[in-house]
């Protein structure tokens, strides 16, 4: 029997899990299923913006990007995302920019090259899976932080407060957030950045998202506000630029910047030893970093996602049982079920009998770290019919749905 390593057993990524390989072996049967698991955006009719394709073409043809790129990434893209910085008011250091195969690389290339056996990192209830894995294929423990759903789902201070230790390294942000699509306000970055310069906890802010919000409210960059710690932005082509299949992403590092020189070499050596991040993508970064290539017109009123929003909400306000706090950005909700209503035990199991009975694929809660077998994530990057459909099967599944 060949075992997969020990290291593996703490480590789960449910987007890609158990309910998907169900869904699949439905298709297989020809059941057709509406996968509403996960936030990529070309099955749903969501292109590359066509300049950023036809640039790439351009560049490959002129033998660019055919090569490995330097493991840090090309000049000019390092350039793109150094100026991108500055308008705000941020000096990266060249050296300080690093290119990565999506932020799902470069979560594991930071928390390779920072954590010790055993130390911690605070991470949000719910979660993004991937940080999770980072942290515990580093050797470290991620200690979960509660975002209060109450609060519309903002980082509880206090609880975060109690959960740092001696063995505390680094607190991770994520605004907007996947899976709740909150968007933090100003004065709470500011808090969370000040308790974290406090016990000099390094601050990783995630924001794939960054920009992608609704009703003009603003996601406010972390890197602007942390001065007295270091701080690592996670950015990218994935979600601002419909283009998760470029793999293209980078991390940089601001604030306190003074004694990072062995961290710095570790990043650097991790990433030589990946060779590079994709080459040709990068070519593409300055062109796509100096326009939203259209991202507006999708999340204002009367847009794609906006609309798709909209249908998503009114269906749900009709659901008994069932309560949400309104996506103020990315492409998610996190809608709570009522445990007595339903006799709720197992989350997971609720969304095999969705699946099973009305073929819509949803992700359970626990696949976010939540720890109560009461929430789930729907993703709206589906046609407003498509969408409106899947909702109106949930409706009908949750009027009979009592858990044994
Ligand atoms: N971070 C968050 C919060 C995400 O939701 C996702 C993907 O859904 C990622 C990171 C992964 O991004 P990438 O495609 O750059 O690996």
């Amino acid at each position: 029997m060949l075992r997969s390593s020990s290291r593996l057993s703490n480590v789960d990524y449910a987007l890609r899990g158990k309910l998907l390989l169900q869904a699949e072996s439905l298709k297989k049967k020809n059941v057709p299923i509406v996968s509403l698991n996960i936030g990529n955006t070309e099955p749903f009719g969501l292109p590359i913006p066509s300049q950023l394709q036809e640039e790439m073409i351009q560049y490959f043809r002129q033998g660019k990007g055919h090569g490995y790129a330097p493991s840090r990434g090309i000049p000019q893209a390092i350039a793109a995302v150094q100026e991108k910085y500055k308008k705000i008011d941020v000096s990266v250091q060249t050296e300080h920019v690093f290119f990565g195969a999506g932020v799902s690389e470069l979560a594991r290339i930071a928390m390779d090259a920072l954590l010790e056996k055993d130390d911690e990192v605070l991470l949000p209830a719910p979660c993004y899976p991937v940080w999770g894995a980072a942290v515990a294929l580093a050797g470290g423990k991620p200690v979960y932080y509660l975002c209060d759903e109450h609060a519309g789902w903002h980082p509880d201070i206090h609880d975060i407060g109690r959960k740092i230790s001696a063995k505390s390294r680094a607190i991770l942000v994520i605004n907007p957030n996947n899976p709740t699509g909150a968007v933090y306000e100003k004065v709470l970055l500011e808090q969370l950045a000040n308790i974290a310069a406090r016990h000099q906890l390094v601050i990783l802010s995630d924001e794939i998202y960054e920009g992608v919000t609704y009703d003009d409210v603003e996601s406010v960059p972390m890197s602007m506000l942390v001065k007295d710690t270091l701080c690592i932005s996670f950015s990218g082509l994935s979600k601002i630029y419909r283009a998760p299949g470029l793999r293209t992403a980078w991390m940089t590092l601001s604030g306190k910047t003074k004694e990072i020189q062995s961290f710095v070499d570790g990043l650097y050596l991790l990433c030589s030893l990946r060779l590079s991040a994709p080459a040709l993508p990068q070519y593409v970064v300055p062109s796509a970093l100096s326009t939203d290539h259209g991202l507006k017109s999708l999340l204002q009123s009367g847009g794609r996602l906006w609309e798709q929003r909209e249908i998503l909400m009114k269906k749900l306000d009709m659901i008994e049982g069932l309560s949400y706090v309104k996506p103020k950005g990315a492409f998610y909700v996190f809608p709570k079920l009522s445990v007595n209503t339903f006799n709720l035990k197992d989350d997971e199991q609720f969304c095999t009998d969705f699946l099973l009975k009305k073929h819509v694929l949803l992700i359970h809660g626990k696949g976010f770290a939540w720890m109560h077998p009461d929430h789930f994530r729907i993703v709206f990057l589906a046609d407003r019919i498509t969408l409106g459909k899947a909702m109106d099967h949930l409706t009908d599944f949750l009027k009979e749905y009592r858990q044994e």
